[in-house]
């Protein structure tokens, strides 16, 4: 069984949100003031899981949990258990911001979470909190040491660059990554949602990113991929750590696109781009018992994933959904 899209992409990849909500306010992600989703406007833990498992019967075989803040969903750990177990999964990841991870990472290693990403932007504890405008680095420090222990096959940091806030950080942030033997992704800020300033200001291209790197370290150009948009390079005197780049806007990856996005609403994204969606929610509790017209709807959607983003105003917003709304 495998899904494919109206240009011949397999598709054998979804991101689940499973919250709006989050701890934190990073000023790419969100407004200052956020209204969050009423709760009958979100899919329950049964639907989230109903939604998995019939994702995972047509082909998907990645599922990465995502938010908001995954972790602060009351219930995420027993929901990881049950979709880490649904026959056919190759493998379930989380994308968090570490804030829960000092005591959650074991529990979600023993539920069989696979990989954990970790967002970090900054190793300053007063930028930190200034970038996420209410974080505490140290908690998610000692959540990133705490994922590094428990044992997932991978740990990986996320930091989106931008200038004149953590760009001038990219060199500690690679040396924090080496010094804890994992890897780490800078990512480019994508223009999703008004989050009250221009974004054009800060941005800040991969490449000149990766020549930042490149005056310290040797970097070996590598072909291997985690099944996402990242490129990688490797350290010539640290094999162990893996650089990786996401350039949504300097270097469009949709051709190999695997991968659509459900929001915690059930709305199917077909792309994090554009606006184009299909209403599962309306399905799920129109049809509790029936899997027929979800898979139609699935499979109609899919025909028409639309080709690529087009992210070229760089700096506007050109998406009205925030990355909290779209499972980043
Ligand atoms: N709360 C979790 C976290 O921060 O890792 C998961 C959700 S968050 C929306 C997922 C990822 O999207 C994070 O790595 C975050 O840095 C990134 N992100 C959020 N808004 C973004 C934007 N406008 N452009 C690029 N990346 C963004
Ligand atoms: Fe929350 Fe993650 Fe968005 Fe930051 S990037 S506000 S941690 S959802």
């Amino acid at each position: 069984m495998s899904l494919v899209d109206g240009v011949g992409r397999s598709i054998d990849y979804l991101r689940l949100s499973v919250t709006d909500r989050c701890d934190f306010r990073c000023v790419y992600c969100m407004a200052k003031n956020m209204t969050f989703l009423p709760r009958q406007q979100v899919l329950t833990l049964e639907e989230l899981e109903r939604l998995a498992a019939l994702f995972v019967g047509q082909g998907v075989r990645k599922i990465r949990l995502t938010g908001g803040e995954p972790l602060i969903r009351p219930g995420i750990v027993g929901l990881c258990r049950n979709i880490a177990a649904l026959p056919g999964l190759r493998e379930l990841v989380m994308t968090s911001n570490g804030s829960q991870l000092a005591r959650l990472a074991q529990p979600l290693v023993d539920a069989g979470v696979k990989r954990m990403n970790i967002s970090l932007d900054s190793l300053d504890a007063e930028r930190f909190r200034a970038i996420t405008r209410n974080g505490d680095l140290r908690q998610v420090l000692d959540g990133i040491e705490a994922a590094r222990d428990a044992g997932f096959e991978r740990v990986k940091l996320n930091c989106v660059v931008m200038k004149g806030r953590n760009f001038d950080e990219v060199p500690a942030l690679v040396q924090y990554a080496i010094d804890q033997g994992i890897d780490i992704s800078f990512i480019e800020e994508m223009p999703l949602g008004d989050v009250g300033r221009s974004r054009g200001e800060t941005f800040c291209a991969s490449d000149e990113v990766r020549a930042v790197i490149a005056r310290e370290h040797g970097l070996i150009d590598s072909t291997e991929n985690s099944g996402g948009p990242a490129r990688y390079v490797r350290l010539a005197r640290h094999p162990g750590t893996r650089i990786g780049f996401i350039s949504p806007n300097s270097h469009n990856f949709c051709g190999s696109c695997n991968r659509v996005r459900m929001t915690v609403e059930g709305q199917l994204l077909l792309c994090l781009g554009q606006e184009d969606a299909v209403d599962f929610r309306a399905l799920l509790r129109r049809y509790p018992l029936e899997d027929v017209p979800l898979v139609e709807a699935l499979q109609r959607g899919l025909r028409g994933k639309p080709l690529r983003h087009d992210f070229s105003g760089a700096g506007e917003v050109q998406v009205v959904r925030f990355m909290n709304m779209s499972g980043g």
